[in-house]
């Protein structure tokens, strides 16, 4: 972690109207970004008045999903061109509530990955096992083999890798430290570059203020990707101050 500095990014997923904005002010008041990179990836009909407000406090940008296409005949599709002419600087992909509920392959996630860095964004990429992968000992092999299908041949600094066990998604449940930590380590061995050590790896699933410091302490966890809890800006300003 010494060498990497840590990330707490928010996903705030279908929530949120141009009266919740207030977020930024209520969240900047409460947190220390002094020694964390902080981003936030508000709904799409958001963007551009969150942008302006969080580039006012040193905060990023990020959407939850891109298109793969760079422009064409796509309806209801957001370009990655279109995320970067908006402010972002980051785009999550293969989240797995667009892996399951959108049928998103790993090649597809790839495919979006690319789409992201070609517009000159980081891609955060999502991967992690459900409940009976775990249990039945295949969680390192399911998530290596998801990694390995969905990230593209770039440096580890162009990217952000998201372990998100489904199981820990919006349920409460949480990984363990070591069984956080167990992965993180794995998803570095096995990341192809020889600047694998500058990966940053971000631990998501009900990270909340509690579980926050646990989790951060952990030396292959560079941060959180936080779904629920950063709809709350105290909560959110929290975990960032225990990441700090
Ligand atoms: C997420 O949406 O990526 C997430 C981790 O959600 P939650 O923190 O609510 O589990």
């Amino acid at each position: 972690m010494a060498q990497r500095r840590p990330l707490i990014a928010g996903n705030w997923k279908m929530h949120g109207l141009k009266a919740d904005t207030g977020w930024v002010e209520a969240f900047a008041a409460a947190a220390d970004t002094g020694a964390c990179d902080v981003l936030v990836c508000p709904p799409f009909t958001l963007l551009e008045t969150m942008g302006g407000l969080l580039s006012r406090h040193g905060l990023a940008l990020g959407a939850q999903n891109c298109a793969e296409e760079a422009e064409g005949a796509f309806t209801g599709d957001v370009s990655a061109a279109m995320l970067a002419d908006a402010g972002c600087s980051h785009v999550i992909v293969g989240h797995s509530e667009r892996r399951e509920g959108h049928a998103e392959s790993d090649a597809l996630v790839r495919r979006k990955a690319l789409a992201a860095i070609e517009a000159g964004l980081v891609p955060v990429i999502c991967v992690g096992e459900h409940r009976a992968e775990r249990e039945s000992g295949q969680a390192v092999e399911t998530v290596l083999a998801q990694l390995a299908g969905s990230l593209p041949d770039i440096s580890a600094t162009q990217l952000v890798v998201a372990y998100e066990p489904v199981w820990a998604i919006g349920t409460g449940l949480t990984a363990g430290p070591e069984e956080a930590q167990a992965m993180h380590a794995a998803i570095r061995a096995a990341f192809p570059g020889a600047d694998r050590d500058r990966l940053r790896i971000l631990y998501g699933g009900s990270v909340k203020p509690g579980n926050a410091a646990a989790l951060m302490a952990c030396p292959d966890v560079d941060g959180a990707l936080v779904g629920g809890a950063s709809l709350d800006p105290d909560a959110f300003a929290q975990i960032v101050n225990l990441a700090s």
